[in-house]
């Protein structure tokens, strides 16, 4: 309840810390009915204030679906800002993909994490209401509960980070380097497409395991290069794969979800599938796995 949240200062202590983003730091915390949630607590200045805030708040708490994390409450105390989620017990995908997690992510999960987090963002895009865009889709912005099941964490908030808020550019476009959309980038016509891009990055980087940008080098171009090349069999792309995916056998639906990775990166929105799409994709994958 809100009278609980209210309360949320008293529940957390530094020594929980999780992490920290680019709102502030993140805790780990309990209501006194046991259950468990993170903390957002952001940075002095880093979040405008006022009623837009907290219009916007209360609209991101009314959103519930499977897959998306949800926003439990907020609370306001001495001039902070707090926001209370759901606690995500294991993680990022960006630690998973990285190793760092210690869980080891099979091709098979992989395409259930796709297929959830679509789901997430295509209920943003089409059956939230009002739709929403949620403007910063990255592999460190789905969580994975205590099942694996992936949740879209943090939408719709990039829009009410301060344009000093730490790690993100300060110009009007707002997102991460390596997952932004290159037509928002030049028209500052955001849609629900922009999303899409960056989620097609994620499908890379869920066959490759690398982050957006490595070494100076986008992987959207990367793959696109050694794709380009059409050499045979593809050599450059298995060289691409991720080592711990690319000897266990059989990738069900490999090429398909390559080419639905590529169509979520066109350069032009319009030749990007909805979301809606790119869920019924992935699900006919995974149902021709018998
Ligand atoms: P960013 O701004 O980079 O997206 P966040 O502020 O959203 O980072 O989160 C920072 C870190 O806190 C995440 O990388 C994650 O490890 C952890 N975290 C965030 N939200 C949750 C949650 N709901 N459950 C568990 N851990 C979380």
């Amino acid at each position: 309840s809100y009278d609980e949240l209210k309360k949320c200062t008293n529940n957390f202590s530094d020594s929980n810390e999780i992490g920290s983003g680019g709102y502030g730091k993140v805790y780990r915390g309990m209501l006194s009915d046991g259950q468990v949630i993170a903390i957002k607590r952001a940075q002095q200045g880093s979040m405008q204030g006022g009623l837009e805030f907290k219009t916007e708040i209360e609209l991101l708490s009314r959103v519930h679906h499977k897959n998306v994390v949800g926003l439990l409450g907020f609370c306001f105390e001495q001039g902070e800002q707090m926001l209370v989620y759901e606690f995500m017990p294991n993680g990022t995908l960006r630690e998973s993909l990285s190793g760092r997690s210690g869980i080891h992510l099979d091709w098979k999960r992989r395409l259930r994490i796709t297929l959830g987090s679509a789901r997430g963002l295509a209920y943003l895009h089409e059956l939230a209401n009002p739709p929403i865009i949620h403007r910063d889709v990255k592999s460190t912005n789905i969580l994975l509960d205590e099942h694996l099941t992936a949740k879209v964490a943090d939408f719709g908030l990039s829009k009410l980070i301060n344009d000093s808020g730490k790690g993100h550019v300060s110009t009007q476009v707002k997102g991460t380097m390596g997952y932004l959309d290159p037509e928002y980038y030049m028209t500052q016509q955001l849609t629900e497409k922009s999303d899409v891009y960056s989620f097609g990055v994620v499908m890379l980087e869920l066959i490759t395991a690398r982050q957006p940008i490595e070494k100076g080098k986008y992987i959207v171009r990367e793959v696109r290069l050694v794709m380009d090349k059409n050499d045979e069999e593809h050599y450059g792309l298995r060289e691409l794969i991720d080592r711990n995916i690319r000897n266990s056998g059989t990738l069900i639906g490999f090429g398909r979800f390559l080419e639905l990775a590529m169509q979520c990166v066109e350069e032009s929105s319009a030749d990007r599938p909805p979301m809606s799409e790119v869920v019924k994709a992935i699900e006919t994958i995974l149902q021709n796995d018998g």
